[in-house]
């Protein structure tokens, strides 16, 4: 797969792959079992410019492509998928959404310091009863004069009990649908902002899921971003990043799965050989590789549309459910071929295993994909 990136692309894939392996994947973990977010892993990649790896240099960032951004999740992604969610959650959606909607004035006051990794940052969409379907939010903005006064709840936002900026959606006119909708950032301390609960989860356990709830939070209207009613859009347009970077974490975590059972069953002994050497372990692990090697395409040819310019919603779609539905299968089959060891908190199978399933739950369920796909198919 290699040879279809460029030398740069190589070289910054070597570049994370050793990072990776020497800075994330040995706490990997030790992070996992004690369930809070790895703040040290945001610190870890900021030291290398990865917290601003999209944003342009002027602005703090390392100017780089979303083929970096493709690489660099498959790269977590191998190690933990939580610390890729960290990243991804921080640069995919939150400081990409502030960099391109942003102005001069905001991208300057938010954007820097969080390129620069001196903040981190959340994407606040979901609500408690409003989440496949966001045009149904119920957080409202009511302009007062030259401020905007949040009130309602945000849940399993990643990121969430940490950071210190929020791009946060809320409604104008709830009467007015997705035509409300509006995006905000709300920055760690102002009056009225809390964290709620911070959810226990399956997987993920070294990445946060919280709920944000803002109780007559005064923000200046420099805080708005965008125009007044175009956040479904741009809350839509940058998923379509994040979905890159959810496709990428599938990849990930299923070719760490893959390479652990192919040397596994290479060197476990049952009657009398190798379990590779049974026909129906090495039959499953081809399905795994097939599966491992379109994923990895169905991402590259997404984010090379990406770096086009060119829009990408239906290709990301793709990527993101078939890397979702890869990450499942082969996670599953790689535990299998482990047997009762990859069942154990000895081996990290069980792990990827219980981490995968949040790709077909976040940034729009694998059902949501299918809608986004066919409705491009019909259009
Ligand atoms: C760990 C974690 C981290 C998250 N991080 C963030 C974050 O940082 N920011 C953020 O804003 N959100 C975040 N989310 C929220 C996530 O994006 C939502 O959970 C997701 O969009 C699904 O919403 P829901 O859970 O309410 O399910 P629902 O929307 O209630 O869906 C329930 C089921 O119905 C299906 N369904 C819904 N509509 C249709 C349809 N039209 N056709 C067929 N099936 C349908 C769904 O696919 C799903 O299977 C996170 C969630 C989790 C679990």
């Amino acid at each position: 797969m290699e040879v279809l990136l460029t030398e740069q692309e190589r070289m910054f894939q070597q570049q994370m792959r050793d990072f990776v392996e020497a800075e994330i994947a040995p706490y990997a973990d030790e992070w996992d079992r004690r369930n809070e977010l790895a703040y040290e892993a945001f610190q870890k990649m900021a030291s290398i410019g990865l917290a601003g790896l999209t944003i342009p240099e002027e602005y703090g960032g390392q100017g780089g492509s979303m083929m970096d951004a493709f690489i660099a999740s498959v790269e977590f992604a191998r190690a933990s998928i939580s610390v890729a969610s960290i990243f991804g959650t921080h640069t995919g959606l939150a400081l990409s959404g502030m960099y391109h909607y942003g102005n001069e004035e905001q991208r300057r006051r938010f954007v820097v310091p969080a390129a620069k990794g001196e903040k981190l940052c959340a994407y606040g969409l979901t609500e408690h009863e409003a989440s496949s379907d966001i045009s149904r939010m119920s957080t409202t903005a009511r302009r007062e004069g030259d401020e905007w006064i949040i009130n309602g709840a945000k849940c399993f936002i990643s990121n969430g009990d940490t950071a210190d900026t929020i791009l946060l959606f809320a409604t104008v006119d709830k009467q007015l649908g997705s035509k409300g909708i509006t995006a905000f950032v709300v920055e760690k301390g102002m009056p009225g902002f809390s964290v709620g609960k911070v959810e226990d989860k399956l997987g993920i356990r070294a990445e946060s899921a919280a709920e944000l709830m803002f109780d007559d939070v005064h923000i200046p209207v420099a805080n708005q971003i965008g125009e007044v009613g175009k956040g479904m859009r741009i809350a839509l347009t940058i998923l379509d990043e994040g979905r890159l970077d959810v496709s990428g974490q599938g990849v990930g975590v299923a070719s760490a799965a893959l390479d652990a059972a192919i040397a596994y069953s290479k060197q476990r002994q049952q009657f009398g050989q190798p379990i590779s050497e049974f026909q129906g372990i090495q039959w499953m692990m081809v399905d795994m590789a097939t599966a491992v090697d379109a994923a990895w395409l169905l991402g590259y040819r997404a984010a090379k549309l990406a770096d086009s310019g060119v829009r990408f919603t239906k290709e990301v779609a793709q990527a993101k459910l078939f890397a979702a539905n890869t990450a499942m299968d082969v996670t599953r089959k790689a535990l299998q071929i482990h047997g009762g060891y990859g069942y154990m908190k000895d081996l990290p199978l069980e792990r990827y295993y219980r981490d995968a399933k949040i790709l077909e739950i976040y940034e729009g369920t694998s059902e949501v994909q299918k809608l986004v796909i066919s409705r491009a198919l019909l259009s």
